[in-house]
């Protein structure tokens, strides 16, 4: 019985990668310096497969920064601002393309579906030259091959692609993106040609966009395809490798019939339906690629549930037609168990990272031939046991309050515009009130503060005083500024869920846990394991001494449960609503001790609630109702004249303005300011929105400093459309990653234009 791996991480289990990419990017180290760490890396991981016995490795699945990106290169689709002559595109064009030169500004980049790595978006339009001008596939190839390995080489399918892309500036109401098929396949022809030349037996497409929500003629794009591909590839098996979700129907009937494709992908794991659309009709003599083993998350397999799915999977396709697969990449987990040093055994036996999960697929298809390792199974039938019956997982105080939420609504009894006349009676605060997002600049001797803290190289007293001290410059910066409504600048955090989690009951950390989100940059999400509860307040202290510094009312600053939950590794063991609930109860906790102790701003960040979006349209309105249910359980609780805001760190949410509305919070500042127009549209399109509402009037990604006349020209964009009583002046985002020399005279702009306004009012 065969096994095979989607893909794998490339960032190397201490971030290795990462950091011969930054010192390479730096000109700390060579072009031969960077080549020789990736492919060191490379080799290991072709190595690591091959002893755990895999059949299928995958090569091609390296990428420097981006493997949609590699795809542009693979076509020669480089846009022609930047200067590229042809030829095989080098580091230069390739890292300018990704991230920026002196001159020129990056390409796009955006969410791959819902996870949370990026890929840089393909610009594409009639005049686009294909060429074939990267063979890293082949090379891949060949350098496995040169190891002994002989690998499955991975390609994004050409419809895929095509559908990920933008069309270029200029063409994008008149171009239609797929009618580049043919020259693009031209060049996957010569790709082919090139793979089967060096010896490949099998190569596989990627095509997850085959999981959304695709029309007649986006699925009609993907027979034509493999039809014109289908000589090129006679004498391959491929596979069609889909993930993320099920297939729908319709989807299932086009992939199942492509031309030429011998093999088909799919995720089992999140593909709820998938089993039903295999036992209702599977091609005959084709492969199926079952994804039973979860390349999303960090949980170990439940080998026996897994061996009985495949073994009725066995009786449809039959035993040599079977072959136990990851559900995606492994790209989007850990990188190997083997370097926590910190996390307790018990904890430890409940998870797999891309390492281990290697060795459970492989596990998997020897089982299912007849050879189950015996020690294997019973360690991870026992390690499954214990997680279920663990009071580390199992409180049944949370559990009752949570059930008991589902069901009613949780909606604070006064509505919105009276709670903001009870609210401006007591904040009594000037037209367009201004305030900032949360976070102040982070310096250097902050974090040193914070490491020797948590080292215990220096006492509490200390570290209290050193963040007491912060608080109070941030406080008289900003009444020296005159901001409106202040904040305490959050020094005392290195990462606004870590920060929460650490206080959670529920949540363990690791310490090489790291996920790439993009390019070099990783996440390393909190693992959510437990029934989360909140032992004891977290941020009183820290809000209590901000308030006392200042009479201008201080904003609460808080994490919300949806975003907490789509940061972290989820348990998979509930719903996710459930955990939802469970850590909105914790922070609904917070913000009662937080008015307790006179607070009467309070913010709620809701910064990834678009996230956790799915990826077909059919499950949306379910998310979306139980995540701003989460979000209202957390302040249905407070007074009238305590406000409750909350911040988005994205502007595209016409879809789900209706959801935004429903979420209810007094306050709501968002990130605008590269995206004006599309933000305002809607409530130029006649939304109404009765609550406060502030559209970041500065881009704080950028070191400019905005103008104040610029500032100014925004605010009255806005007051176009949005009653005066209701906007609000702010930044974009929090300033953490910004320096007091940017933060300063862009706060005094900003101010300055909110008074130049007032006057005009
Ligand atoms: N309050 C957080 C900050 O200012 C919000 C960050 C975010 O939205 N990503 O840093
Ligand atoms: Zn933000």
């Amino acid at each position: 019985m065969a096994s095979h791996i989607v893909g794998y991480p490339r960032m190397g289990p201490k971030r290795e990668l990462k950091f011969a990419l930054e010192s390479f990017w730096d000109g700390k180290s060579s072009a031969d310096d960077l080549k020789k760490v990736a492919a060191d890396l490379r080799s290991s991981i072709w190595k690591q497969m091959a002893d755990a016995g895999i059949k299928y490795i995958p090569s091609n699945t390296f990428a420097y920064y981006d493997q949609v990106l590699d795809t542009t290169a693979m076509l020669g689709a480089v846009p022609p601002r930047y200067g590229w002559k042809g030829g095989e595109i080098g580091f230069d064009t390739y890292f300018s393309m990704a991230r920026g030169n002196a001159t020129l500004p990056a390409m796009e980049m955006t969410k791959w579906f819902d996870t949370n790595y990026h890929f840089i978006v393909p610009e594409l339009g009639p005049d686009v030259k294909f060429s074939y001008a990267s063979h890293k596939a082949v090379d891949e190839y060949k350098e496995a091959k040169s190891l002994g390995i002989d690998t499955v080489p991975i390609l994004i399918g050409p419809v895929s692609y095509l559908l990920l892309s933008k069309p270029a500036k200029g063409v994008e109401k008149t171009f239609s993106l797929l009618s580049l098929l043919p020259k693009i396949l031209a060049i996957y022809k010569e790709v082919v040609a090139d793979l089967k030349a060096a010896g490949a037996s099998w190569i596989q497409f990627d095509e997850p966009t085959l999981v959304k929500d695709l029309d007649s003629r986006q699925l009609q794009a993907f027979t034509a395809a493999y039809s014109e591909l289908e000589s090129s590839l006679s004498g391959l098996n491929v596979l069609v490798q889909t993930y993320f979700a099920d297939v729908p129907a319709e989807a299932y009937k086009t992939l199942t019939s492509l031309k030429g494709v011998t093999a088909f992908g799919f995720d089992l794991v999140r593909g709820t339906k998938t089993l039903d659309l295999i036992k209702g009709g599977f091609p005959k003599g084709k492969h199926l690629f079952a994804g039973l083993v979860d390349g999303r998350n960090i949980w170990a397999n439940d080998l026996a549930d897994s061996l009985s799915t495949l073994q009725a999977l066995e009786g449809i396709v039959g035993k040599d037609k079977l072959v136990v697969s990851t559900s995606c990449s492994l790209l989007h987990t850990a990188v190997d168990l083997v370097n926590e040093t910190k996390l307790d055994n018990e904890i430890k036996s409940w998870l797999a990272f891309a390492a281990q999960k290697v060795v459970e697929v492989h596990a998997l298809a020897k089982a299912l031939s007849g050879q189950r390792d015996e020690a294997f199974f019973s360690a991870n039938a026992a390690a499954q046991a214990s997680r279920k019956s663990s009071p580390r997982v199992n409180n049944e105080a949370v559990q009752k309050a949570a059930a008991a939420l589902k069901g009613s609504e949780h909606r604070r009894a006064t509505n919105v515009s009276a709670r903001l006349d009870a609210q401006q009676k007591k904040l009594n605060l000037p037209i367009l009130p201004t305030t900032t997002i949360g976070s102040f600049p982070q310096t250097v001797e902050l974090r040193r503060i914070r490491r020797e803290y948590k080292a215990n190289k220096i006492s509490e007293e200390e570290y209290v005083k050193a963040i007491t001290e912060e608080i109070s410059k941030v406080v008289k910066l900003q009444e020296e500024l005159d901001i409106d409504v202040l904040v305490h600048g959050e020094p005392e955090r290195n990462d606004m869920v870590e920060y929460f989690g650490e206080q959670l009951s529920g949540f363990a950390f690791t310490v090489n846990g790291w996920v790439q989100s993009y390019g070099s940059r990783c996440v390393k999400p909190p693992i959510i394991y437990g029934d989360v509860s909140r032992p004891k307040p977290m941020t009183v202290f820290w809000s209590s001494k901000a308030q006392s510094l200042t009479k201008r009312p201080m904003k609460g600053m808080l994490t919300g449960p949806v975003t907490i939950l789509n940061w972290s590794f989820v348990r998979n063991d509930q719903p996710r609503f459930e955990t939802c609930y469970q850590i909105a109860l914790a922070i609904k906790d917070e913000v009662e001790d937080l008015e307790k102790a006179g607070i009467t701003v309070i913010q709620i960040d809701e910064a990834a609630l678009r996230e956790g979006l799915p990826l077909r349209k059919s499950e949306e309105a379910f998310y979306l109702d139980w995540a701003v249910h989460s979000f209202r359980i957390t302040n249905v609780g407070v007074q009238d004249t305590t406000q409750i805001h909350t911040h988005m760190c994205y502007s595209n949410f016409n879809d789900i303005i209706h959801s935004i509305i429903d979420m209810d919070a007094d306050v709501i500042t968002i990130e605008n300011s590269r995206s004006d127009e599309k933000l305002l549209s809607v409530f130029r399109e006649g939304v109404k929105y009765g609550a406060g509402i502030g559209p970041g009037v500065y881009d704080i990604h950028s070191p400019r400093i905005p103008p104040t006349e610029e500032i100014a020209d925004r605010i009255n964009k806005m007051l176009a459309v949005l009653e005066q009583n209701i906007l609000w002046i702010n930044p974009d985002c929090g300033l953490k990653t910004r320096k007091y020399a940017e933060v300063n005279p862009a706060l005094t702009n900003m101010v300055a234009a909110a008074k130049l306004l007032r006057t005009q009012l």
